[in-house]
């Protein structure tokens, strides 16, 4: 990458990824092969190939290789890892309150993590500069290169044109629409950014999960209600125009004449989103000392089987297993995960949801359909960010772009 631009040379000017590399820096990177003998069986590639590959890899400071044990006899074996001069990306969940940031390694480790308590409804370039700001203080604590970041993902609580790289009319979100958040993020850490949907990142990083089936349809239960699909391929499925999964916005059919943000009545976000519950019991979402003060109480009254919490919460379950089902006759999911701060009140919203989907879909699609929440105190969209982020520095692309950009160590 040419630093003085800050974004990425266009794939015609990079020159073309050595034969065999991609395998080789495939298999130590998965763990499969950590040798060059290894490597050499089972790339199926010449012994002198894998070799030149590896110093090459370890010349620019992709790969080390270390003495490992000891050996029965003669020299000890040594092993092929990812080094840490490889490099990091870098990803930020924002959510309307307050936004996750993360640093992980090139093998999807989260190196870590943190909230940074700026609301979205702030406007980009207060969010972008706060997230930016911690990030590199991140950066700093795990003693990373900020030059070496290879990937900026974010995630926004609202319609994303990925391909722009910018919100598209969010709800709720005044400044964003339109905004070059991916460009911004670009200059920002002189790396390739990319922005995405926060419930499209969460199903991500739900279905990187080990024995997670595919297809699989993540709701997250927020501010507002939004759905993320990722198809059997692993790919997520993306609209025309970056309105998918918007289904906080469709009518609930006891929605009656309740006002939307969207300026809709009856919309099931209106009804049943976490905003919604708090507002319906009457406790304020923020407060000056805990920005995430609703989200505590409601837990808390909820614990303590406060009734109307917990009737509230039910009729939320309700609306959002009718959602559900919908979405399961149309999409038929192998799995179906809840997220978001009313999926973390476990017992009473799976339960809720359960009954219903099971109730209301045919056999066929709830077979073999597993419905679960996110792990609480995970945040799915952070390792769904990572895992999209990886997927591009492992391309054709990325490798040639890594190489390109070996801050002269060669
Ligand atoms: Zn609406």
């Amino acid at each position: 990458m040419r630093k003085d631009e800050g974004h990425p040379i266009d794939m015609a000017l990079l020159p073309a990824v050595p034969v065999g590399l991609p395998k080789v820096l495939g298999l130590v990177v998965s763990g499969e092969a950590t040798s060059r003998a290894e490597i050499a069986r089972r790339s199926g590639l010449a012994r002198s190939t894998v070799g030149q590959q590896i110093d090459h890899l370890v010349g620019h400071g992709i790969l080390q290789e270390n003495e490992a044990g000891e050996s029965v006899r003669g020299r000890p074996p040594r092993v092929l890892t990812l080094s840490p001069r490889a490099g990091t990306v870098v990803v930020a969940d924002v959510d309307t309150l307050a936004t996750r940031v993360a640093v992980a390694d090139l093998g999807g480790r989260v190196l870590a993590q943190e909230t940074v308590g700026v609301p979205v409804g702030a406007g980009p370039e207060v969010v972008l500069k706060a997230v930016t700001e911690r990030l590199f203080d991140l950066l700093e604590r795990c003693g990373r290169e900020p030059d070496r970041v290879r990937k900026v993902v974010m995630g926004l609580p609202g319609p994303v044109d990925s391909q722009r790289g910018w919100a598209v009319r969010p709800t709720g979100m005044p400044g964003w629409d339109g905004y070059p958040v991916a460009e911004r993020l670009r200059t920002a850490f002189r790396a390739p950014a990319l922005v995405d949907n926060d419930a499209n990142l969460m199903a991500l990083g739900e279905a990187a999960r080990d024995e997670v089936d595919t297809p699989l349809l993540g709701i997250k239960i927020g501010t507002g209600i939004g759905a993320g699909i990722v198809t059997v391929d692993g790919e997520v499925y993306r609209g025309a125009d970056g309105a998918e999964g918007d289904v906080g916005h469709i009518r609930s059919v006891g929605g009656g004449d309740v006002l939307c943000a969207c300026g809709n009545v009856g919309c099931v976000g209106a009804l049943a989103s976490h905003r919604a519950v708090l507002r319906g019991l009457g406790i304020p979402e923020s407060t000056e000392d805990d920005p995430l003060h609703g989200t505590h109480t409601l837990a808390e009254r909820v614990a303590n089987n406060d009734p109307s919490a917990v009737r509230a919460l039910r009729q939320a379950a309700t609306e959002i297993g009718e959602l559900a089902a919908m979405l399961v006759y149309m999409f038929n999911p192998r799995t179906l995960v809840l997220g978001g701060p009313l999926s973390e009140l476990r017992d009473d919203m799976l339960s809720g949801v359960r009954a219903v989907v099971y109730q209301r879909a045919l056999p066929l699609a709830t077979r073999k359909l597993t419905i679960t929440t996110t792990q609480p105190g995970e945040n799915s969209a952070i390792h769904g960010g990572v895992a999209l982020a990886l997927r591009d520095v492992f391309s054709e692309r990325g490798i040639a772009r890594m190489l390109v950009d070996d801050g002269g160590v060669a």
